[in-house]
């Protein structure tokens, strides 16, 4: 097959883990299969990460091969993995079309969190963010995310459950929106992977409708919001979508997002020396989220070169959150993990790693082994 035929074939065979189990469950049944038939595929898709419809072993060899012929399933390759001194991993994960995108495990006292990217690179553009300078590659697809978590858990930890998923890692969720509710619902779906969308986060720069439509969706997901700037003027500079969605707006989406009782909005601040880290800039904050339902993560910026920022010192950092705490917030200082491999907040960004670091060995984890085009649905 040609390249170009290759790639009308896989615009047209869909890839079975990018629906739904509602959609897979439509798609099967226009086969002529039973309904039941969607739930004991998805199972297989999501249980585990079979390579071929072959495996589906409780299937009726016919629609195994019928499967075969009408779908496909894409491999995707973790071809590296770090560990940090804190016991964080980060994962690189070639897709199909040879775009890398990395993924998060942090494990914690009581939690083992995934953190999965949403796009490669990002559009956005935020000024102290190293994922900003690779640009918007593309939008993942619903199976290139979820499939993060399956990868984390098959080739890192396959004797703890995952128990935490949060979107932010490359890219920006509410920007890839469709795909992003898709992943949501795959995530939660109790016939695969099963997660309480009390255990799941998605975070974004402040994309209004987005935000709206998320609350809209009924999913129940946590949100956290990526604030970082107390005036229009000072986010208009930093994270440069502000101008499109100002604060104001920002907010009040946020009042606005449907909390179940007990749960908090979190409000991401990166906190950088003379920039936003004035005991001003902590009243001032402090009075904006007055009101809502919510928690703010101090995070310390993590610096990189090529970022014109620097981290407050440990005394500034205090005294702001001490503002914070005083007028009645939850304020915890988050000093991000994983930072001696690059793979604290802001940090992931494959394309400007390819340049400089010699890739190790593909490495075949139960996500996916590389393989050659057959697979792509030929
Ligand atoms: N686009 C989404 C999710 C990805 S960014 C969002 O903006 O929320 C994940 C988090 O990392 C965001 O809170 C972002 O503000 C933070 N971040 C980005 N660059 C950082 C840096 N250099 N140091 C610390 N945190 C950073």
């Amino acid at each position: 097959m040609t390249p170009v035929s290759l790639a009308m074939a896989a615009v047209h065979v869909p890839d079975l883990r990018d629906f739904t189990l509602p959609e897979l469950t439509q798609w099967i049944g226009k086969m002529g299969e039973p309904s039941y038939r969607a739930r004991q595929v998805f199972r297989w898709l999501w249980r585990g990460w079979i390579q071929d419809f072959g495996e589906m072993t409780d299937l009726p060899r016919a629609c195994r091969e019928a499967l075969a012929g009408q779908a496909r399933l894409t491999p995707m390759s973790a071809v590296k993995v770090q560990s940090s001194r804190d016991g964080t991993r980060k994962i690189l994960l070639r897709l199909s079309d040879g775009e890398e995108i990395e993924a998060v495990l942090i494990p914690e006292a009581r939690r083992l969190t995934a953190c999965i990217s949403s796009q490669v690179g990002c559009a956005m553009g935020c000024r102290f963010c190293l994922t900003a300078t690779m640009g918007l590659h593309r939008n993942l697809r619903p199976s290139e995310i979820a499939g993060q978590v399956v990868a984390l858990q098959s080739a890192l930890v396959p004797e703890a459950p995952i128990t935490h998923i949060v979107l932010m890692g490359m890219g920006e969720p509410l920007a890839n929106y469709v795909a992003t509710e898709k992943t949501l619902h795959i995530l939660t779906a109790k016939a695969g992977l099963g997660f309480s969308p009390r255990r799941i986060t998605v975070s974004t720069v402040g994309l209004v409708p987005g935000i709206r439509r998320l609350a809209r969706s009924g999913l129940g997901v946590n949100l956290a919001v990526s604030l970082s700037a107390t005036t229009d003027d000072l986010r208009d500079r930093l994270i440069p979508i502000n101008a499109r969605y100002p604060l104001s707006e920002l907010l009040q989406a946020c009042r606005e997002f449907p909390l179940a009782p007990r749960r908090r909005i979190t409000f991401e601040y990166v906190l950088m020396a003379d920039v936003n880290d004035s005991v001003d800039d902590a009243r001032r904050l402090a009075r904006l989220l007055k009101g809502i339902q919510c928690k703010v993560n101090l995070i310390p910026l993590n610096e990189a070169p090529g970022l014109p920022f620097h981290r407050p010192s440990r005394s500034r950092t205090e005294a702001f959150r001490k503002v914070l705490e005083r007028a009645g917030h939850i304020a915890p200082i988050r000093e991000s993990r994983g930072q001696d491999i690059s793979a604290a907040c802001g940090m992931l960004a494959t394309a400007e790693r390819l340049l400089d670091s010699p890739r190790s060995a593909p490495y075949t984890t139960g996500c996916g082994v590389e393989q050659s085009g057959s697979s792509l649905g030929s």
